[in-house]
């Protein structure tokens, strides 16, 4: 993509211009690279390593990283603004793994000098890309991500998917314009419970992907609970999982073969899950290791 040339860049001094700041560039005309985010929502680090996924290795080598969240929502926003998956780096302060989190941007956009000062005041990767001439859109699978969120804000095009497995409905949409860079931003539900499983394939929980069983009011009154997962369901699980993993690497595959060659690509996690270790299932309000445990890729196609 071609950005016209004029004025300052990135920006003047984000704090004073954010309102009115016009990115454009000195010069020679640049090629921004598209990005194409996608997170594999609840897949955990291990579940990762065992799936095979020769396209996603084509991007680099899997790091094992932390979320900043446990759950889909919170970790969605620390991706927002930003921020990916931690390396938890010890002797550091954090303000430092911050400041250089965000020039990472720099390689990402293939544009020069980014910095966390061009994402002030707001702190929103989506308003930065937009300034700097991107088109961004993102495509979600899970509800507590809908529309009318504030995760939705700065996006020009933003919606929820009809069907929580649709990642291939997702690609059959994109579309990458050589005039104009895309940013999409896509959470993938697949890896998600029910993992792809049917209704008569699964330990049954109630509620929407069984998620909101414990907000149910008359769930409480009746402080009824049902039976848990016993180890070989939690087993089955875990390995359909993986098999999810593999499936969304074959899209993914299909996904780079439409994209063009400056598509920088991010493949990971918001948060982990448990399959019953010590005692657990799922994510969300879960102390564990396992449940800030994901992969990170990146890397052009
Ligand atoms: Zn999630």
């Amino acid at each position: 993509m071609v950005l016209a040339a004029i004025g300052n860049y990135p920006f003047r001094s984000a704090m004073e211009t954010a309102e009115s700041v016009t990115i454009t560039f000195s010069l020679d005309s640049i090629m921004a690279n598209n990005i194409v985010f996608i997170i594999m929502d609840s897949c955990r680090y291990d579940t990762f390593t065992m799936a095979d996924t020769p396209n996603i290795d084509r991007l680099g080598a899997v790091e094992k990283r932390y979320s900043y969240a446990s759950w889909t929502a919170p970790s969605h926003y620390a991706f927002t603004m930003g921020m990916m998956p931690h390396t938890s780096p010890v002797g550091v302060f954090a303000s430092t793994v911050y400041k250089e989190e965000f020039v990472l941007w720099t390689d990402r956009t293939g544009l020069p000098d980014i910095s966390f000062k061009d994402f002030l005041p707001e702190i929103s990767l989506p308003l930065v890309l937009r300034k700097l001439g991107y088109r961004t859109v993102a495509r979600v699978s899970l509800p507590v991500l809908n529309k009318f969120t504030l995760i939705s804000r700065d996006f020009d095009d933003y919606k929820l998917m009809e069907n929580h497995n649709d990642f291939s409905g997702m690609i059959d949409e994109m579309e990458f314009n050589p005039d104009q860079p895309h940013y999409y931003f896509l959470n993938l539900g697949e890896t998600h419970y029910p993992y792809m499983l049917n209704d008569d394939q699964l330990p049954h929980i109630s509620g929407v992907h069984g998620v909101f069983k414990s907000l149910d009011n008359r769930d409480r009154q009746q402080g009824s609970r049902e039976k848990f997962f016993d180890p070989e369901q939690m087993q089955m699980l875990h390995r359909q999982q993986v098999k999810c993993v593999e499936y969304l690497d074959g899209q993914i595959g299909r996904l780079m073969d439409k994209a063009p060659g400056n598509t920088w690509f991010i493949v990971t996690s918001d948060h982990g899950e448990l399959f019953g270790e010590d005692g657990y299932f799922g994510h969300g309000p879960v102390m564990h290791e396992k449940c800030f445990e994901v992969p990170f890729v990146e890397g052009l196609k």
